[in-house]
């Protein structure tokens, strides 16, 4: 076999990259001009690519590092559980330990009664699940036309068939999603590009009411469940207004229907709780949980469940749905030591108390740039709107994410992954990200802008 190795040529590698690797959400024909970045290793929150470059990473990988890089006890705890039991399936009436114990320390950590969990592979799978559970509720409880779920434009919720379809992104909305029936998208809470003339409160009262207003009009009762992200990630890290949540919260409880948090990317520290819900008070009936949970050492996800929810779909027989990796023992038992080294070292506690407050303050600061407009930042997840002209909040005369996309460049040639969501600028930086490595972050960040600024004057 040929044995292929960090020690290739990057070229030969890019080679057989793009000879025989299809790329997620990639420009194939692109990528086989310029040839793919090749990781080769990485530790904190520092990458290295193969051409030895050092990258700080601000991403989290795909928002998903929150331990950081080059931790051996995950490594530890997945060789541990390999020579135990590498893999049982929790079908049929079976369990194991890692599935036991990490269910009993999610039911521990989750706000509220959501003390079930589900297990999936990652957050696609558990928002499928979501689907099943919610209209399998409903069913049970003798309202089968309760079947529509109301989602956001602009939101993510993962890249299978339901979870495109829950999610409202108009680059994957032509390309073969929706195709679930019964989803039905309002409008996001996205004060910096479709605020108009409004107050942000009073804007996100507006978009709060959406909800309301879907609900009346479709029907309540056929109206199954409202999902949404605490702060919208992939959508370009969009923090609602304050005004926004409460009154969400107040819409789902007097219309009596359920409220999923999808937490793949708020949940595990992100926004200095444990849960983005716990920041914005949401009681949400289900949560959508992954990436944080094993800080992307091993892929897991699952939906966690409240008490009514469980009891109804545990008292029904059958719920004739599970992946093989449903629990999958590894994986658990990485998500474990992950949940403890978190918990342990106080990793949530220091960002709340020291990290966020100093990145927040940094990250205020960019709006002296003269390309940056409003800066956003919740815990270690922000983005800043890049704009020709900031009191009108103007977008660039060039194709949306043009002048992003170049900032992006400049970011990775200056020793930073900071990613275009359009024209924002996004960052969720490991949650062990040090105050020098803040500067650091930053000041990459500024380089970046001043030359993004050069080139497009
Ligand atoms: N939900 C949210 C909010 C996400 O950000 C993502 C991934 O980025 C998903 C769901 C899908 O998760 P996965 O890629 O693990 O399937």
């Amino acid at each position: 076999m040929n044995v292929i190795t960090n020690h290739m040529p990057t070229d030969e590698l890019q080679r057989l990259d793009a000879a025989h690797h299809m790329h997620p959400f990639t420009d194939g024909a692109d990528l086989a001009k310029t040839g793919a970045r090749v990781i080769t290793g990485a530790d904190g929150v520092t990458l290295t690519d193969s051409n030895g470059h050092k990258i700080l990473d601000a991403m989290s990988g795909l928002w998903c590092v929150n331990i950081g890089y080059g931790r051996r006890e995950l490594a530890e705890a997945a060789s541990r559980q390999m020579m135990e039991l590498p893999y049982y399936n929790t079908f049929f009436q079976t369990t194991h330990v890692p599935a036991i114990a990490l269910a009993s320390k999610l039911a521990e950590l989750a706000p509220r009664d959501l003390n079930h969990v589900f297990y999936a592979g990652g957050g696609s799978e558990a928002n499928d699940t979501n689907i099943r559970l919610v209209r399998h509720y409903w069913m049970q409880k003798g309202q089968p036309e309760r079947n529509i779920i109301i989602s956001r434009k602009n939101a993510y919720h993962g890249s299978t068939l339901g979870g495109g379809s829950l999610g409202g992104m108009s680059g994957m909305q032509t390309q073969g999603v929706p195709v679930i029936p019964g989803i039905h998208h309002i409008d996001q809470p996205d004060w910096w590009s479709e605020g108009g003339d409004m107050s942000p409160h009073d804007f996100g009262l507006e978009r709060a009411r959406q909800l309301e207003k879907a609900i009346e009009e479709l029907g309540a009762h056929r109206v199954a469940a409202f999902i949404a992200e605490p702060v919208q990630g992939a959508g370009g890290v969009i923090v609602p207004p304050d005004s926004y949540w409460p009154e969400i919260q107040r819409i789902c409880d007097e219309h009596g229907i359920l409220l999923i948090a999808d937490e793949v990317i708020c949940g595990f520290g992100r926004t200095g709780h444990w849960f983005g819900s716990q920041h914005y008070d949401i009681r949400p009936h289900i949560m959508t949980i992954a990436k944080g949970l094993s800080s992307g050492y091993a892929p897991i996800g699952g939906s966690l469940v409240c008490d009514e929810v469980a009891e109804v779909v545990n008292g029904a027989g059958d719920f004739n749905h599970g992946y093989t990796y449903s629990g999958h023992p590894v994986a658990c038992a990485v998500a474990l030591e992950n949940l403890r080294i978190l918990e342990e070292e106080k990793i949530i506690d220091r960002v709340a108390a020291e990290t966020a407050p100093y990145l927040a303050e940094k990250w205020q600061g960019l709006t002296d740039h003269p390309l940056v407009g409003e800066a956003k930042i919740v815990g270690m997840m922000g983005s800043i709107a890049l704009t020709p002209h900031k009191d009108s909040r103007a977008a660039f005369a060039a194709e949306a994410g043009t002048v992003g996309l170049h900032c992006r460049t400049r970011c990775f040639a200056n020793g930073l992954v900071m990613r275009h969501v359009g024209d924002r600028m996004i960052i969720a930086p490991p949650l062990v990200i040090t105050k020098d490595e803040i500067d650091t972050l930053i000041e990459r960040a500024v380089t970046s802008l001043d030359e993004t600024y050069d080139l497009i004057r």
